[in-house]
């Protein structure tokens, strides 16, 4: 018995932070500042965990209304039908049913370099093939439709990702439907907003409308503070809508997850919140950090540091954990999350000690 030959896939790091690295320099994990996977550091809603708690005696009951309920609250504050709302495990779980939906055996499938791993994955995943276009750093990892028309041949599914990760370079409007006009219908472009709530623009949604060919993702990882929850969303245009239901797996949120999706949605103070001091962090990287900061538009901040692999890990040394971007194709850059005030505070002042000491 063997599994398929994945070697040439990449792996997925998230979770794999702080518990290993604690576990590595004999320390206990509760004294690290863990910036590296770009969570929510103010933690999830008061009335998200309220909803959890209640919901906590009902868990041997399969889910029951708790998942429409949620489709049909995003459906109303995006002003989509519920069933354009293809709800997930994650944004992940989001991106899966898209290639579900979509991929044939041999598709391509065109994906950012550097970019978020889970495109090239979960397209392997379903027997497609990936191809990259090239975002330059010399550019600012710049994003316009030249740039990836330069490199597309006719793949099924284009992914833009707005905010970028590792970035945080947005992808204007005007682009995105420059790039579905000359795709055609035949290429999904979906535009990864995972990071969304960050950046002080309209969504990509606005173009979903009269399209067919173009999906938007959100998840509540990110400035709802639910990553650990697994809840994520594509919007569809309304013409496959009903494939949800023969792509789905079945319950495709818990329960849980959904009365707390519920709950953090309404909470739209926390996510102000939330935005608010992930700029007021990206300023003070951008101001006080002395090494290039990249601007911004996610919650985090991507570094130039020299040699990512050895700066990361003089920081686990100091007791903040940072993203080595050397899986990104970036081995001379960091990315950091966004802390509270005083993570942030430290992580700064940590990073500046460190480059001077190497310098
Ligand atoms: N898209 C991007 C660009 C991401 O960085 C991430 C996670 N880091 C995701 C999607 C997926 O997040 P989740 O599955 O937690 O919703």
């Amino acid at each position: 018995m063997h599994t398929r030959d994945l070697s040439d896939h990449a792996t997925y790091e998230a979770g794999r932070g702080i518990e290993e690295v604690a576990r590595k320099l004999g320390r206990d994990p509760g004294e690290f500042v863990t910036l590296s996977s770009n969570e929510n550091p103010h933690g999830p809603s008061p009335a998200a965990v309220e909803a959890i708690r209640e919901t906590a005696g009902e868990v041997n009951d399969y889910p029951k209304a708790a998942h429409a309920d949620l489709r049909e609250a995003i459906g109303d504050r995006r002003g989509v039908d519920p069933r354009q709302v293809w709800l997930a495990n994650g944004g992940d779980g989001a991106i899966d049913y898209l290639s579900r939906a979509f991929l044939e055996p041999g598709d391509d499938v065109l994906v950012p370099d550097p970019g978020f791993a889970y495109y090239g994955m979960s397209s392997r995943f379903h027997h497609g093939d990936v191809r990259e276009y090239a975002l330059s750093k010399g550019e600012g990892f710049a994003q316009d439709a030249e740039t990836v028309l330069g490199t597309y041949d006719g793949e099924r599914i284009v992914y833009l990702t707005s905010p970028h990760n590792p970035s945080g370079s947005t992808i204007p409007l005007p682009e995105v439907e420059t790039i579905a006009e000359r795709t055609g219908e035949e290429t999904l472009i979906v535009v990864d907003e995972a990071y969304g709530e960050f950046a002080d623009r309209e969504s990509a949604l606005a173009l979903i409308e009269g399209r067919e060919d173009v999906a938007v993702l959100r998840t509540f990882s990110k400035a709802y503070g639910l990553a650990g929850l697994r809840l994520g969303y594509a919007l569809v245009p309304a013409a496959w809508a009903d494939a949800y239901a023969r792509v789905n797996t079945p319950f495709a949120a818990s329960e849980v997850a959904c009365r707390a999706g519920l709950a953090a949605l309404d909470d739209t103070e926390h996510v102000a919140r939330s935005v608010e001091s992930a700029a007021a962090a990206r300023a003070a990287f951008e101001e006080r950090v002395e090494a290039p900061v990249w601007e911004s538009e996610g919650n985090f901040v991507l570094i130039e540091v020299g040699d990512a692999t050895a700066v990361t890990e003089t920081l686990q040394k100091r007791g903040v954990i940072v993203r080595d971007c050397s899986s990104f194709g970036l081995p001379e850059c960091i990315r950091i999350t966004c802390g509270t005030d005083e993570e942030t505070d430290r992580a700064i002042e940590e990073l500046n000690a460190v480059l001077a000491e190497r310098s």
